[in-house]
């Protein structure tokens, strides 16, 4: 089966900030469901990649509301904390979404790891896998990373979760004091979302 064009699609996240950076990446003539138009929480992300994860919540919210839909699993991977927290990143910010608490676990664990580590590059990455899945479709996953470091300290407020401790390479300012005009031409989203591009 060849896939045709999308018109109408569901964006499966209950997260208003990747909402709106999905939203930003599809073309402004389709029709855009949210989870709120069918009322529906989000399901246990119990995979253990990021792949596996973007698949379970665009089966999960597709055969919830009938539509077909685009789902993300992301994080931050460090290399010297084995790739944490991985797909775990947003649950380190507990039930409340407190990512000045995540931060400071960030931080804890690279001080319990290498007391030395605000003087070194720890390299780390953002990763995005997406999923689009649903009725008519043959199911596509796609993903896409940007590489980098984390900063001796958090840096600036634009953005949501870990921007404010990741500076990408060749730049010198973290996510989190770059406009998000700039951060979405180089990100982990953008760079998985081409690969999908042409079904839009
Ligand atoms: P999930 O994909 O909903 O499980 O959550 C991914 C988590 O990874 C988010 O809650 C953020 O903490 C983090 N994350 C993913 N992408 C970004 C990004 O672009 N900036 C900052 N944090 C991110």
């Amino acid at each position: 089966m060849k896939n045709k064009k999308i018109f109408e699609i569901l964006i499966g996240s209950n997260n208003k900030g990747k909402v709106r950076e999905i939203r930003d990446l599809l073309p402004a003539n389709i029709k855009i469901y949210t989870t709120q138009h069918f009322k529906l929480s989000s399901p246990k992300e119990t995979g253990s990649t990021f792949l596996q994860n973007s698949l379970i919540k665009a089966r999960y919210f597709s055969k919830k509301s009938g539509k077909i839909c685009i789902a993300d699993d992301s994080g931050l991977e460090i290399d010297i904390l084995n790739k944490a927290p991985g797909i775990y990143s947003a649950r380190w910010a507990g039930k409340k979404n407190n990512f000045d608490l995540a931060i400071k676990k960030v931080f804890r664990k690279l001080d319990v790891t290498d007391i030395n580590w605000r003087k070194k590059k720890i390299k780390a990455r953002f990763v995005c896998a997406i999923t689009i899945y649903g009725p008519g479709f043959k199911t596509k996953q796609t993903y896409g990373k940007i590489e980098g470091k984390i900063s001796n300290k958090k840096k600036g407020k634009n953005g949501f979760g870990y921007d404010p401790i990741f500076i990408p390479n060749g730049k010198k300012f973290t996510f989190g004091q770059m406009k998000s005009k700039i951060k979405f031409k180089i990100d982990h989203r953008s760079k998985a979302f081409k690969n999908i591009k042409k079904f839009f």
